[in-house]
């Protein structure tokens, strides 16, 4: 403080006094720590920086202290070692694919993928010389005959519940198949939450944490948790790629990890009451919602999905019966809920899903994966299942004309 006094002015600028809380003085929230560079307390320090993230910061685009709080916390709740944290889910997938995948090497997808997902792998890194082979949904015959094949992939990307027809992968199954051929399971667990799946032998679990994570529709970001050996090849990948989280963002996910459990309660309950009903209505057919009886993967999500806050998923498909030319007129009727992509937040959402999810795919492939231009999906919020109800009756009595 003295020194900076006798500063000339445009030194004081640059360089005034800091008001840190004295020793024990701890703020209830975390503050964000919005400063790019982090000075060492020595040179000595300065070196253990440099191999250890957990000795300190220096740079905000390899660690940053707001980040690694919610690094950490994301880990924990996964049940892993660590985690890195990204600028959004799709620069997590893509830090992942871009460390483990070489020119002549295998990936495996499934037709029901997160579009860009596909496009990451299928038209992204084949430009790089990666072979990526997507499989059926359910062509596990073929997934067991490529892992017994002289040529086994070396990673598998898996999604479960998969996006938009919320099926559900046989995860024991899968990841005994590929560990037999040392092939990596990333599994995008974006849908199913941060408490499922992590009694399962999955090596990298992705999450897009501008869904469920933040909540509020107001942040993005990825996250991707594994074992330690693995977040050590992975972080520099994904240090260099540069999509790394901003502290800021990261904060605003924090915030929303504090209500993750009530929200998901309130809103898969939402969901799983509107399932229901849209069962009930004849306007809506082949509702798919994998906690009902009569979905086709029902014993397969009560086995797998350990999350126990409610029934853990906030997503429903169904097909509308309306003419395909009143499809739009549907959509544009909406009132409360709005016509967007993504999922998890407290406002509902509705989605076109073969605008959203499968225009890139040939039609037969779409139409097998469930995607046709009747599928809507719903995200679900935390309104009042009433509105919600009455919203979508009124939307469809006006496409019904
Ligand atoms: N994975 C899944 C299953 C998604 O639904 C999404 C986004 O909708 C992503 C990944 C990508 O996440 P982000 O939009 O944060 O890049």
């Amino acid at each position: 403080m003295n020194d900076i006094s006798r500063l000339a002015i445009d030194s004081k600028f640059v360089h005034h006094a800091r008001y840190a809380p004295a020793e024990g003085n701890r703020a209830l929230v975390s503050p964000i720590h919005q400063s790019v560079k982090y000075m060492p307390s020595s040179m000595a320090h300065l070196r253990s920086i440099l191999t250890n993230r957990d000795k300190g910061y220096v740079y905000s685009r390899i660690s940053n202290p707001t980040v690694r709080e919610l690094e950490h916390l994301l880990a924990d709740l996964q049940g892993r070692d660590d985690a890195i944290g990204t600028a959004s889910g799709i620069a997590a997938l893509t830090a992942v694919a871009m460390t483990f995948l070489s020119a002549g090497d295998r990936a495996v997808i499934f037709t029901e993928s997160y579009k860009p997902t596909r496009f990451l792998l299928g038209n992204v890194l084949s430009r790089f010389g990666v072979e990526t082979i997507r499989l059926r949904r359910d062509d596990y015959a073929q997934f067991e005959s490529l892992c017994k094949s002289s040529h086994p992939p070396k990673l598998v990307f898996v999604e479960s519940p998969t996006n938009p027809t919320l099926r559900i992968h046989d995860l024991e199954w899968l990841t005994k198949t590929a560990r037999a051929a040392s092939c990596l399971t990333v599994l995008d667990n974006t849908f199913a939450g941060f408490l499922a799946h992590g009694k399962f032998d999955i090596d990298i679990f992705v999450h897009s944490l501008t869904k469920l994570a933040g909540g509020h529709s107001d942040a993005m970001g990825g996250m991707i948790i594994c074992r330690q050996e693995l977040v050590d090849k992975i972080s520099p990948v994904a240090i260099t790629l540069g999509a790394c989280l901003d502290p800021n963002s990261a904060w605003l996910i924090l915030r929303g990890m504090k209500t993750y459990g009530l929200r998901l309660q309130a809103a898969s309950k939402n969901a799983q009451d509107l399932a229901s009903w849209l069962e009930t209505q004849s306007w809506s057919q082949n509702v798919r919602y994998p906690s009902l009886k009569n979905h086709p993967d029902y014993a397969l999500w009560q086995k797998q999905n350990s999350s126990n806050i409610g029934s853990g998923m906030t997503v429903v498909t169904f097909e509308l019966t309306c003419k395909e030319s009143s499809v739009d007129i549907f959509f544009d009727s909406l009132k409360l809920f709005s016509v967007a992509p993504s999922l998890g937040c407290v406002e509902s959402l509705a989605a076109p899903c073969l605008l959203f999810f499968g225009d890139d795919l040939p039609p037969e492939e779409a139409k097998q994966a469930g995607i046709t231009s009747k599928t809507v999906r719903l995200a679900i919020g935390i309104e009042d299942l009433n509105d919600l109800k009455n919203d979508l009756l009124a939307a469809f009595s006006a496409a019904n004309v």
